[in-house]
């Protein structure tokens, strides 16, 4: 960008985060999430910090966060109540512990405490009585909520000593209160809050005390107004404690560390436990423990030197759409897929992002060129969540579903009662490749070396036109392929001939026949014990099976009544390829064994055995694999870099075992 640019670029920030300032600050009900927020913030900082003549006085940088609400008595605050810098990883972390040892030496101690995601409050006590509770506002002055606070019982009206001071507190709302009041705002359709701290903001922003009364709201007190020396304090944490004498509600999580290492254990232990608080928490702040070490320290316009709030690696960034790329799937369904400019989320770079359906995007008015909110929380899948409107600068036009599959051009057709846009060409080349990709997937037939590119070429080539031409493939064809040596090429015709000796549900499976997951390919091979008795099945004997319902047993009807299906079975079975059921049924009578009839969840990557490998030996033993947590799970199997699904089992309390113990168990 040349200077013009930036400087445009920089008004642009300036009036986004004015934007969403006010709608976070006054309004309580965000546009953005607030790592969105905070990812604008941080480029405008960025901006300024190497061109300072780009600093305009309406800045957001150049002023402490919120605004003053009409309505209520305005209060100057004795002490100035600031905001905190910010931190967003180990290098920030190192600068901020650079910076303070140059200053004080390495002689001091840090205080570590969760950041509580409620809003800031002070609360002033004449002669040990609560006389008067404030908001922030803008730092300076700050809106009388006396009343308010009043009703939360965490606050005392009286203290244990009578002594006159003024405290600063994080006041919230706690989950559980916070899921009740978004149900109670839906059966009364009211807007539902974005999040805990905004319903608390908007409960104490109530001319009403009785609306915060109905709120449960509580308060953890963090700190005392000035440095609390006035009290022969010498230290943060002595506050803390005296604070707790005084009969305040102080977080008892915090802990003193010696080194920046200690705080990123403390960081790295909470950003694990986060979820099972009963209260949100958006980071960790990092404050130098002793009075003549803040002293020494100072600080800045907005906040003080010798503390910084570490935040929570963002689940949602924005990013540009650059295009929707779609796909005609085994299916002939067509999915739409945001190609986005890379971009890192939670870890790890996000360049594309299912968009499902069409409907979804006309829902969210997706549209290219668009800056988008993506999300990717734990080992979730990414996501768009929304368009930031406010960043679309010209008129950009809505997004259209072709009429016309893009790979065989042939009519698309929405059938009744579904979304999706189908290609029904059986003969569409998108089909056949994905269906060949599925045959030999992991799940499947298992073919190592045979990759979606390989499918393609062998494809593209006319090597292959259905999956019975993969038994007939030579080496030399596979030679002739880009990026295939003599080895793989060797290898692949074998791993292909070994395939031939799968059991009968993998090559059921591999068909992909509409509603026949792998569970019931399962199920029905143990039931028929070779293709050619389903292939005659009639819907009442698939029926009386149990666990196969009507919808399934006539996808498969209707499957095995064309000619093309019976001549491709046909043909696979003259090339030798094994379809009778070689698996044994599990008798669950003979079976002892700690996994059986247990319910397991494997989450995480596992290092020895594959997930394949691992459901097989625990289903053999009678143990049935469920792919989401619920209070039904008995055991969670949690390798390497469990997210989400490792945290829920802690949640219900579930039994977690890691992969020695599972290979323990298995022996
Ligand atoms: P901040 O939240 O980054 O940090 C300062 C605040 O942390 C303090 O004022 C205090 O209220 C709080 N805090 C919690 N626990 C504390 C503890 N133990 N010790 C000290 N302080 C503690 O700064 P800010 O200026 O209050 O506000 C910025 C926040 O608001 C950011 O998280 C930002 O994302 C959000 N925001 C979001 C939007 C949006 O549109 N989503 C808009 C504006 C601001």
């Amino acid at each position: 960008m040349d200077k013009v640019q930036l400087e445009e670029r920089v008004k642009e920030l300036n009036q986004l985060l004015h934007d969403t300032g006010y709608a976070y600050y006054v309004l309580d009900q965000p546009l953005v999430p607030d790592a969105v927020y905070d990812q604008y913030l941080k480029e405008l900082i960025g901006i300024e910090t190497e061109f300072p003549d780009l600093i305009f006085a309406d800045s957001p940088t150049q002023r402490v966060g919120g605004m003053i609400l009409q309505g209520f008595q305005k209060v100057t605050h004795t002490f100035p109540m600031l905001s905190l810098s910010n931190a967003f990883g180990r290098e920030d972390l190192d600068d901020f512990d650079r910076r303070i040892r140059a200053s004080i030496g390495d002689d001091f101690s840090y205080v570590c405490e969760l950041k509580i995601d409620g809003l800031a409050i002070s609360l002033s006590y004449e002669n040990g009585l609560f006389v008067r509770g404030a908001t922030r506002g803008d730092g300076r002055v700050g809106e009388d909520i006396t009343e308010n606070l009043k009703t939360i019982r965490s606050i005392p009206l009286r203290l244990k000593k009578p002594i006159t001071l003024e405290v600063r507190g994080e006041a919230y709302m706690p989950k559980k209160s916070f899921l009740t009041l978004n149900e109670q705002r839906m059966a009364n359709e009211e807007e539902k809050f974005a999040n805990p701290r905004n319903a608390a903001a908007g409960s104490l922003r109530q001319l009403d005390p009785k609306i915060a009364a109905s709120r449960n709201l509580s308060i953890f007190v963090y700190a005392i107004g000035g440095d609390g020396e006035a009290y022969q304090l010498d230290s943060h944490g002595q506050a803390l404690d005296y604070l707790d004498d005084l009969g305040f509600q102080t977080n008892k999580e915090r802990q003193t560390c010696h080194s920046i290492d200690e705080v990123q254990a403390y960081i790295e232990k909470w950003t694990t436990e986060r979820p099972n608080l009963p209260y949100e928490i958006d980071g960790i702040v990092i404050k130098v423990n002793r009075y003549l070490h803040q002293q020494e320290l100072g600080f800045t316009a907005k906040s003080p030197r010798w503390a910084t709030a570490y935040k929570f690696p963002a689940e949602e960034v924005v990013t540009k759409l650059l295009n929707i790329e779609l796909t005609v799937g085994r299916t002939g369904v067509l999915t739409p897929t945001a190609i986005l400019e890379p971009v890192l989320v939670a870890g790890t770079t996000v360049g594309r992002a299912s968009l499902h359906n069409e409907d979804l995007i006309r829902e969210k008015d997706i549209r290219i060129g668009d800056t988008v909110i993506i999300r990717k929380a734990g080992d979730i899948i990414p996501e768009v969540v929304a368009v930031v409107i406010a960043e679309r600068k010209e008129e950009l036009p809505a997004f259209e579903m072709p009429t016309h599959c893009p790979v065989c051009e042939s009519e698309l057709i929405r059938i009744e009662g579904e979304v999706a846009l189908r290609c029904v060409n059986p003969q569409c080349p998108a089909q056949i490749t994905e269906g060949i990709i599925h045959f030999v997937s992991r799940n499947a037939m298992n073919i190592d070396g045979l990759g979606e590119k390989v499918v393609e070429q062998l494809f593209r080539e006319g090597l292959i036109k259905d999956v019975s031409d993969l038994f007939t493939l030579t080496k030399e064809q596979l030679i002739q392929l880009e990026r295939m040596g003599d080895k793989s090429a060797t290898n692949l015709v074998a791993a292909i001939e070994a395939s031939k000796l799968n059991s009968m549900e993998r090559v059921l499976f591999g068909l992909g026949i509409r509603h026949v997951g792998e569970k019931a390919a399962k199920i029905l091979s143990e039931e028929f014990g070779d293709m050619k008795q389903l292939a005659e099945a009639t819907p009442e004997q698939l029926i009386a099976i149990h666990e196969i319902g009507g919808k399934m047993a006539d996808s498969v009807v209707s499957y095995f009544d064309t000619d093309e299906v019976r001549e491709l079975i046909g043909k696979l079975e003259s090339l030798g390829v094994n379809l009778t059921y070689t698996g044994k049924k599990v008798d669950l009578s003979n079976l002892n064994h700690v996994l059986t009839g247990k319910t397991v969840v494997l989450t995480g990557k596992l290092e020895q055995l594959t997930r394949q490998e691992a459901k097989e030996k625990i289903e053999q033993l009678g143990g049935t694999i469920a792919g989401s947590v619920s209070k039904k799970t008995d055991i969670v199997i949690a390798g390497e870099d469990a997210g989400s699904k490792l945290e829920k089992a802690k949640t219900l309390g579930i039994p977690v075992w890691d992969e020695e113990r599972l290979i323990e168990e298995l022996k």
